[in-house]
């Protein structure tokens, strides 16, 4: 079935970026309201937030320039670095600043990346002591020209941050490490790290335009393995709304997730970070997420963030803690 572009990767706007797919949708039948809703610009009053001038922003950002390491707050452009940041609270994002994949919904940047740089397992550690990190999330770009995809690397910044800061506990978001030897994953799990996360992103129908270079049930099936290697790591997933999935495929999603023993389900909305880059078919709105929240609630997720702004790694640390406490309830149930 052919897909309406709902974004589009490119910048082009009238006819070319809004009405020829709009009439390609028409004439072909889709008249989904997803398929043909017209983009949207304007952001609701419920996703504005404050410009980042706090001291603590300015300290934080000058210890990552200091041990040259780049952050996903700032490459992804979140709307919450004005709050994390303040709190010390910044998302590493390891094996340099440039993605081997061009996925329509993500600012960082795509190219042919930088060698890995060996000093930066010791550099996050440094940056989690110096910034006394309860706890951290370390990311990634996707690194598909590296043999293992980068996971050697985070199994360093994991072996760093045990030495280093004992005590701080560990969440990784990690590429789905397609094409990759299964031994990758493995090699991360034994590291032990705290919590696992990897997004889905947005429902399955939505993957050839919006994140053409994964395959949806292979980052499924990552999850699960994760899982079934060592049930004791808690393991955490993502979707963004607002790029024109439907309610029914997001309960699909949040089902497929419980299928594969995820714990945790993050909701957040799509942001448009550039005019290239997949268009806002909604902002659905708070009263929306608390829906989505109850209903994922009763799917059974161990936890679930869902408001206009959670992000993966967004109070990644508070809600660490109450996963881990809900797991003992249950246990306890048990
Ligand atoms: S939500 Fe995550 S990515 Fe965004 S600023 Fe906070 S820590 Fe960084």
């Amino acid at each position: 079935m052919p897909r309406f572009h709902v974004s589009g990767s490119t910048s082009k706007e009238g006819w070319e970026g809004v009405a020829r797919p709009l009439a390609f949708a028409y004439l072909a039948g889709m008249t989904e309201p997803a398929l043909i809703r017209p983009p949207m610009t304007r952001k609701p009053d419920w996703i504005r937030v404050k410009a980042p001038t706090s001291i603590g922003f300015a300290e934080t950002r000058a210890l990552m320039r200091r041990l040259n390491l780049a952050t996903v707050c700032e490459e992804a452009a979140c709307p919450n670095i004005g709050e994390c940041w303040t709190k010390k609270h910044a998302t590493v994002m390891i094996l340099g600043d440039t993605c081997t994949r061009a996925c329509a919904f993500c600012n960082v940047k795509t190219g042919m990346p930088r060698a890995v740089d060996q000093q930066e397992p010791q550099h996050v550690a440094d940056a989690a002591a110096e910034l006394g990190l309860e706890h951290i999330v370390i990311t990634s770009v996707d690194r598909d020209d590296l043999p293992d995809g980068g996971a050697s690397q985070f199994v360093k910044v994991i072996e760093a941050l045990r030495r280093s800061t004992p005590s701080t506990t560990i969440e990784i978001l990690t590429p789905d490490f397609r094409n990759k030897s299964e031994r990758a994953v493995e090699a991360i799990v034994s590291a032990r790290p705290d919590v696992y996360n990897h997004n889905l992103e947005t429902v399955p129908r939505l993957y050839p335009t919006i994140r053409p270079g994964a395959r949806y049930y292979a980052s499924l099936r990552l999850l699960e393995s994760v899982k079934k290697l060592d049930p004791t790591i808690f393991t955490k997933s993502g979707i963004m709304v607002g790029l024109g999935e439907e309610r029914l495929e997001i309960h699909q999603v949040m089902d497929d997730m419980r299928s594969a023993d995820i714990d945790f389900l993050t909701m957040g909305q799509y942001l448009q970070p550039t005019p290239k880059h997949a268009k806002v078919a909604e902002f659905v709105t708070p009263d929306t997420f608390k829906a989505y929240a109850a209903i994922a609630r009763a799917k059974g997720f161990l936890l679930v963030a869902a408001t206009p702004l959670t992000r993966s790694s967004y109070h990644a640390g508070e809600d660490f803690a109450r996963m881990k406490a809900a797991r003992e309830v249950q246990l306890a149930q048990a």
